[in-house]
């Protein structure tokens, strides 16, 4: 099976020329290797490491900076009220204002270590989204992903809930800290679930790993693509609290399958202005529906 990971030479500069690359950084001679130039032909051009790096970051780097942030605010928190007991600080730390703030700085982080890797790339990143066509191919996947998403619902998940007695708006652990958010902080929260979380996860799983793993063949991209981007969004608390959190979890586990999917097949074929505007406009819809 051919791989593309070792990088080759360009023919006619002889600078480096990664092999995913559709045509040579320096003198922009087109790949000699026509095949690559086809099936890669949407894709960011980033290097392996570039790749690995931004997916570091969604993967790792988001769960690392959550816990560095959430050290300090428990004891800055601690320090300036002395007095508290555990009850008092858990209702602090769990009320929307300060969930908005916390989440907020663990993303920014991420979008920060993002931005370094990409310090060279920003320029052609950005220049993507003038591809109109693509970007309004994002917004048919977006709203295909939805009607999608309201029809799953409307045979699958309400009827589970009903034949259990599930009122789905308490029982996931998740949703209910984001809802609380949504409430307190609505702005600010739109901008961080519906812009700067698809704009991470579009960069770390897509341009990131899809990119990453198409080295080895674009079956096993998507396929490793989807189900860790549906287990990223997984709670696997649910499994401790067993009953009612592990059904709302598992007859929600395949709207992000249909997510990844859809997002994955946009990305592979209209690059990532197109699964990035995708994300970022069923992430917005979903937000409007919450919140009303
Ligand atoms: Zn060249």
């Amino acid at each position: 099976m051919k791989t593309y990971l070792r990088p080759t030479s360009c023919p006619h500069c002889h600078h480096k020329l990664d092999p995913q690359a559709v045509r040579c950084p320096e003198c922009g001679t087109p790949n000699p290797d026509t095949r690559a130039r086809v099936i890669f032909k949407d894709f960011l051009p980033l290097n392996v490491y570039k790749q690995i790096g931004l997916l570091a970051c969604s993967l790792i780097g988001l769960s690392i900076f959550s816990e560095i942030v959430a050290l300090i605010l428990v004891a800055v928190v601690k320090g300036q009220n002395p007095g508290w007991d555990s009850d008092q600080l858990n209702a602090y730390l769990s009320s929307g204002s300060v969930n908005f703030v916390y989440m907020l700085i663990a993303y920014l982080l991420v979008l920060l270590s993002m931005g370094l890797i990409l310090f060279k790339d920003w320029r052609s990143y950005f220049e993507r989204f003038k591809r109109y066509k693509n970007v309004l191919i994002g917004i048919v996947f977006a709203i295909s992903l939805f009607i999608v998403g309201i029809v799953y619902s409307l045979l699958v998940i309400s009827p589970v809930y009903a034949f259990l007695g599930i009122d789905g708006s308490t029982n996931n652990a998740n949703q209910s800290v984001l809802n609380t958010m949504i409430e307190t902080v609505p702005v600010g929260a739109f901008f961080l679930l519906s812009i700067i979380g698809p704009v991470t996860e579009e960069l770390g799983y897509r341009a990131g790993l899809f990119s990453f793993l198409a080295r080895f063949g674009k079956p096993l991209a998507y396929i490793l693509t989807i189900i860790i981007f549906a287990f990223i969004h997984f709670d696997f608390g649910c499994f401790n609290e067993g009953g009612t959190a592990m059904i709302v979890e598992l007859v929600n586990l395949p709207s992000y399958l249909f997510g990844g999917i859809a997002l994955s097949i946009c990305y592979d074929k209209f690059g990532i202005e197109g699964s990035t505007t995708a994300h970022i406009l069923y992430n917005a819809a979903s937000f409007f529906i919450q919140l009303i």
